[in-house]
């Protein structure tokens, strides 16, 4: 499909905005952290904990060495706080199989804890240079309607790797290109709910717009709201731990006006089966 490869890296090159992991030498930790924290929580929110989570931690031994609680508190708000547990075992893992250096093979990626295929192949391609295809939700969106004239992508499967491949030049560099800008294009311009054709480079070549934007159906996942949430009493319950002395409080001290004391314990009793909190002695504690 070489119609949509020149004009999309042609306009990734003005259009693409200036994010801190896209800077030359940003290194491969710096990518596989930005990776980790970008999953489910928007741009804006990731920045300003990104570079104080690099300057506390510049290298995965850094982070390696600090206690798992360290890791979960200064994940703050970015929400899904297994992610940052997740963190915390891959740069143990990074120390002591790959010498503290990042892997670059995609397979060794794939083993360390929390990388998917999306991650492994962000880090391999983004940080490394190498020639893979990397699909995330922006990317599958992009490809439904551009490549398959749908409206949007259906469940993820193999088949959203091999459409990506099948677009992606020889030259490792340009592919990259190719893989950031359908990222990129799907972020800013083919948006979920009110696509920008006017403004799309390949706009000419779409085959959904070609078709007249029929609607195709829609199975992605709802997120479940937030507020009454299982989620939300989680997080208030780790805001506690996190602000407390040495991360630790009596139990019954722990959100005890909450308005629905089952989904409080429901809470509790999931972090530490997630073990994001641990239980002793009547107190309530971040895992050490
Ligand atoms: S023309 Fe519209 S629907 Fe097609 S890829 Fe561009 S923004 Fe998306």
């Amino acid at each position: 499909m070489p119609d949509l490869v020149a004009p999309l890296t042609t306009w990734f090159r003005v259009h693409a905005r200036d994010l801190p992991w896209r800077a030359p030498g940003y290194g491969a930790w710096g990518v596989l952290v930005s990776e980790f924290m970008l999953q489910q929580t928007p741009v804006a929110r990731v920045i300003p904990l990104l570079e104080a989570w690099l300057e506390r931690w510049p290298t995965p031994t850094d982070l390696a060495a600090a206690a798992p609680a360290e890791a979960v508190r200064h994940w703050a708000n970015l929400g899904y706080p297994r992610r940052a547990l997740w963190l915390h075992r891959a740069a143990v893992e990074i120390r002591d199989r790959h010498a503290g250096a990042v892997p670059r093979d995609v397979d060794a990626l794939l083993a360390l804890t929390g990388i998917g295929d999306y991650t492994a192949r962000a880090v391999a391609v983004f940080a490394y240079g190498d020639r893979h295809p990397v699909v995330d939700t922006n990317t599958r969106r992009v490809l439904a309607r551009a490549v398959d004239g749908r409206s949007q992508p259906g469940p993820p499967s193999r088949r959203d790797l091999e459409a990506m491949a099948a677009l992606l030049p020889e030259d490792r560099s340009e592919a990259a290109a190719v893989n950031a800008a359908a990222m990129e294009l799907g972020a800013l311009v083919c948006t979920a709910r009110a696509p920008r054709c006017d403004a799309c480079p390949i706009a000419h070549a779409c085959a959904w717009r070609a078709a007249g934007f029929p609607d195709t159906g829609d199975t992605r996942r709802r997120q479940a709201r937030y507020e009454g949430s299982d989620r939300q009493a989680r997080g208030a319950v780790l805001r506690v731990l996190r602000d407390a002395t040495d991360h630790a409080a009596p139990w019954d001290s722990v959100i005890p006006d909450w308005a629905d004391p089952r989904q409080r314990d429901r809470a509790i009793d999931s972090l530490i089966a997630d073990g994001l909190a641990e239980a002793s002695d009547g107190m309530l504690r971040l895992p050490r």
